[in-house]
């Protein structure tokens, strides 16, 4: 059996692909350039065999996916900008994020009529409500909407935060209507992962360009950070789960349809400070302090019963899924 991953060049599809590879899948990846397929191919090496790439320079192109989708079984779509520094909110992550997944959908509708089941890496983005932020006694489920607009997030004064937020919800949106309208033969599931923390499965090749959520824990022990930051989001998950929940919605028949919050709980980077310093005495100067041990914040809580539920999920602790990432940052520091 084969499956297509789109974007495997990403934090997270690495994670994906991980996940098929190591059921016995084949799968086909969807890259920008030959150079990313060259490095896929060296860090999942141990699957060579099982591995082919597609190029598709850009995700938004019509008729894009028209070639890649051919002779798979199913598709994983991964592939989407998550930037917050961006010129222009429109051409580079509402464009891309909303026409890439009808492209991949209208793809596989047109070139590939076996295909019965797309799994769809949406985002907490397109939960969470900010305007409500911290919702202090509310709990997310997969039952709440961002209610952002395209028109807000289009906005150039609109932060490329809150347009990231709402390219991620418009393209989910997008998804679960296009199975409304076009009636197709396979049935889409949605994973929601809220902050993916945790080592990573793709080559880095500089720990100055991280994908956001990486850098944003290498922020706290490279020293540039002087005091802990404000948490954006009190949700996390470990990318190793993430990776298992796709292979997980992919290979449940009842998850056809369903939309899944894909989190371990609630954290603070008081609490992300706190883990680094105990457990490395060697960056303890480096990261900040700010107020070791404080109680966990009045703030909203999330809900991970339906995916626990359904797929069976368990998933990382925070310690374990810092301390992993952190002893990867510092084994690539000693070898570079
Ligand atoms: P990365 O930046 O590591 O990966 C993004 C992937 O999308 C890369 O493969 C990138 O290709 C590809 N991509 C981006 N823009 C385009 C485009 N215009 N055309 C073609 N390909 C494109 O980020 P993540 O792995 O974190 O993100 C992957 C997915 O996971 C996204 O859908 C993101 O929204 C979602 N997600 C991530 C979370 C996180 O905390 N990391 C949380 C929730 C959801 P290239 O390498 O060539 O740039």
């Amino acid at each position: 059996k084969t499956v297509l991953i789109t974007g495997g060049s990403g934090f997270v599809a690495a994670h994906c692909l991980n996940a098929f590879l190591s059921r016995g899948y084949n799968v086909k990846t969807t890259v920008r350039s030959q150079s990313s397929a060259e490095k896929i191919k060296k860090s999942h090496a141990k699957y060579i065999a099982q591995l082919s790439f597609a190029v598709v320079p850009d995700v938004a192109t019509p008729g894009g996916h028209d070639e890649a989708v051919k002779g798979v079984d199913g598709v994983i779509h991964t592939a989407s900008p998550y930037l917050v520094n961006v010129d222009n909110n429109e051409r580079d992550l509402l464009n891309p994020a909303i026409n890439g997944t009808t492209s991949v959908l209208t793809s596989i509708q047109q070139h590939a009529p076996n295909i019965k089941r797309v799994v769809i890496t949406s985002s907490f983005a397109s939960i969470v409500d900010m305007d409500k932020n911290p919702r202090p006694g509310y709990t997310y489920t997969e039952k709440d909407w961002n209610p952002v607009t395209y028109a807000t997030a289009a906005n150039p004064s609109t932060p490329g935060v809150i347009a990231y937020l709402a390219s991620k919800t418009l393209a989910e949106k997008a998804a679960w209507d296009f199975v409304e309208k076009n009636r197709p033969n396979f049935s889409v599931t949605t994973i929601c992962p809220p902050m993916v923390y945790g080592p990573a499965y793709h080559t880095i090749s500089s720990l100055d360009h991280l994908n956001t959520s990486s850098a944003e824990i290498y922020e706290l022990i490279n020293g540039s950070k002087k005091e802990v930051p404000p948490t954006g989001f009190f949700a996390f998950v470990d990318g190793r789960d993430v990776g298992e929940a796709h292979a997980r919605a992919y290979e449940t028949p009842e998850a056809g349809g369903q939309r899944y919050f894909c989190t371990a709980g609630g954290y603070t980077y008081q609490q992300i400070c706190d883990i680094i310093r105990e457990d490395f005495p060697e960056k303890r100067d480096l990261v900040p302090e700010g107020n070791a041990g404080e109680p966990y914040p009045d703030v909203y809580k999330v809900d991970n019963s339906k995916i626990k539920k359904d797929l069976g999920m368990a998933f990382r602790d925070l310690k374990t899924c810092i301390h992993d990432q952190v002893a990867e940052f510092i084994e690539i520091e000693q070898k570079t």
